[in-house]
């Protein structure tokens, strides 16, 4: 006889995906359990919306909210729900067996008839402590235009865009609209980005470039007033004044814990069977949120597909799957 807990479905994650799809899955009755992440600096738990000062684009919360009171109130609803939370890092899966197999990072194993990968994926950063701290505190860098580039402090100053790929292209177009003048600060002389978005960046009057160039550091005391560039090919550096950074260098799905036991799609975010469905590779085991989604990464977005995969785990379960997944 097995000693290990069971489970009907499991949700690895702490994100709007994650708790949507708890909210679901508990009033349908299924009893989740969420493992929530221990608090690293990969899987914090409630996600990106951690480092994101004021969410003003969720539907429902016309003054704006926190992104860290948002994540206690998802959290807060599926509690009420009596889902289960538990405070750990998925450390290994084994999606070989049946039911399939979870052990945390404090080494509980856990059985489940099914699972939904929920764990997001991070903005990249530059990497330096200013940035950092600036990030955190809401003092002017932000890896999010489209979250806090309206915010009424980014208006009609100079905002440093960071990065070279559509994103960068796409954070610079949307800041255009707001901001004074766009300096996208390049590390290559030649842009990553799709012909098309380099085309709309190129023929926008309030976006200019900074070819080969990196930023070394990140200078305000509580708000950003300039950044450090150094040029990539001479060395040489200077101060470029600034009221903003928007760092748009790629974003790292956190898929590790899966050890290539579910299909990846080739930028590394988890590949669904439609982009309008959650069903990973493995019968029973569904995706939802930034883990999946390399395109639109709103709140509202994974909260939807949080919301999908609880569905389909519902249906999944109560139309046989986990006995014929078992028969093979
Ligand atoms: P990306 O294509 O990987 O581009 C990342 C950019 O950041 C590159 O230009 C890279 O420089 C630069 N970079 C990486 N690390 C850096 C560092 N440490 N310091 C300075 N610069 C650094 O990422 P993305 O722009 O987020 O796009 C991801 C995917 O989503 C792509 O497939 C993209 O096409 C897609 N996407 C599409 C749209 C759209 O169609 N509207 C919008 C957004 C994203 P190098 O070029 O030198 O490597």
């Amino acid at each position: 006889m097995s000693e290990r807990q069971h489970e009907q479905v499991v949700i690895i994650g702490s994100g709007p995906a994650s708790w949507t799809a708890a909210i679901y899955a508990a009033r349908a009755d299924l009893s989740p359990l969420v493992i929530e992440g221990a608090g690293s600096r990969t899987m914090i738990p409630g996600g990106q919306l951690m480092y994101t000062t004021e969410v003003e684009n969720y539907p429902g919360f016309p003054e704006g909210v926190t992104g860290i009171d948002m994540m206690a109130d998802f959290k807060a609803q599926a509690v009420r729900f009596e889902t289960r939370v538990i405070m750990e890092d998925v450390a290994e899966v084994d999606f070989s067996v049946r039911p399939l197999l979870l052990t945390t990072s404090g080494g509980t194993e856990i059985e489940s008839d099914s699972v939904i990968i929920a764990t997001g994926a991070n903005a990249n950063w530059i990497g330096l402590e200013n940035e950092e701290r600036l990030a955190q505190s809401g003092g002017g860098v932000s890896a999010c235009a489209v979250c806090d580039g309206a915010l009424p402090h980014f208006r009609d100053q100079v905002i440093a865009i960071v990065g070279g790929g559509d994103s960068a292209m796409e954070d610079a177009l949307y800041m255009a609209k707001f901001a004074k003048e766009v300096v996208v600060v390049h590390r290559r002389e030649e842009l990553r980005a799709s012909k098309i978005m380099q085309e709309r960046a190129f023929a926008e009057e309030k976006i200019r470039f900074e070819w080969n160039q990196t930023v070394v550091d990140v200078i305000g005391d509580d708000v950003i007033t300039a950044v450090l560039l150094r040029d990539t090919v001479t060395a040489e550096e200077r101060q470029l004044e600034v009221g903003g950074l928007f760092v748009a260098i790629g974003h790292d799905p956190n898929t590790g814990f899966l050890n290539g036991q579910v299909a990846l799609k080739p930028n590394g975010f988890v590949e669904t069977a439609t982009s309008w469905r959650t069903i990973t590779s493995v019968p029973g085991v569904f995706a939802a949120g930034d883990v999946m989604d390399d395109f639109f990464k709103q709140a509202v977005t994974a909260a939807g597909t949080g919301c999908m995969a609880a569905l389909e785990a519902e249906r999944w379960l109560a139309h046989g799957g986990p006995q014929e997944a078992a028969a093979g």
